[in-house]
């Protein structure tokens, strides 16, 4: 690091969990973000500004005026431009020291897979099912840990799922690929806004503590937010040897 780095991260240097050895880590990694929106705004902002070295954003989407609410990564003068390049945008003039891969793309199949394969963590920030089991899929294939966070009304939900440990449950074990869920999204249920901030933001916390090898991991747990009474709560959550993302996979 040169000196301008060094004073760049002082205040995460000064913390002994991390000190200079876990900046240079988050330096060196490399973390995928599906999805521009609501929770990958505040993730991406503070993964930007602790300096982890290459963010790739992904986003097929573009800028709405109804995002703007929440979707803090965009500007009023941005609506109709790429989300993707949107975020690119803010994120440099944060950080204008590390890399930022800017895709508008809708990843999926061979594509998602080697995005994944070439990620230290994967931020699972989408609004739908089918996008949440392929990114998972390819977590499980490639051994990549992933950060799951969503929202909706006034609930949030916040998990890990780390397959580098064997006991660990996948996505899949807790929201199965067979089972009927209804994708609810914010368009049609509508969203408070700081909601997506404390979940995206707890998303970026649980990165930066993987990357780094600090604390302990939300991975068995669901931790879950009431913001109508700020009241939180979390269940464990176990492997299920039945799953058919990762039960074959150890
Ligand atoms: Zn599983």
């Amino acid at each position: 690091m040169n000196d301008q780095q060094l004073l760049r991260y002082s205040r995460h240097i000064l913390l002994d969990e991390i000190d200079i050895e876990g900046q240079e880590k988050l330096l060196a990694a490399h973390v995928l973000i599906i999805g521009a929106g609501g929770l990958g705004s505040p993730a991406a902002f503070y993964l930007a500004s602790a300096g982890v070295g290459t963010i790739t954003l992904v986003d097929d989407d573009t800028v709405d005026l109804t995002n703007l609410q929440r979707q803090i990564l965009h500007t009023t003068q941005r609506v109709g431009l790429s989300k993707a390049a949107s975020g690119k945008q803010t994120l440099e003039e944060i950080n204008p020291t590390i890399k930022v891969v800017a895709l508008q793309e809708r990843v999926s199949g061979a594509r998602l897979d080697e995005l994944v394969r070439n990620a230290t963590v994967v931020l699972d920030c989408c609004d739908n099912f089918a996008t949440r089991h392929a990114v998972n899929r390819a977590c499980v294939a490639n051994r990549v840990p992933l950060v799951s966070g969503a929202a909706i009304k006034f609930d949030g939900q916040i998990s890990v799922f780390d397959q580098r440990d064997a006991q660990a449950p996948c996505y899949s074990c807790l929201f199965p690929e067979d089972q009927e869920f209804e994708d609810v999204n914010c368009g049609t249920m509508g969203v408070f806004a700081p909601l997506v901030g404390i979940v995206g933001s707890t998303q970026a916390a649980e990165a930066l503590k993987l990357i780094v090898g600090i604390g302990q991991s939300l991975a068995g747990r669901l931790l879950m937010l009431d913001a109508r009474t700020m009241e939180w709560s979390s269940i464990k959550v176990k492997r299920n040897a039945k799953c058919v993302v990762c039960g074959q996979a150890h």
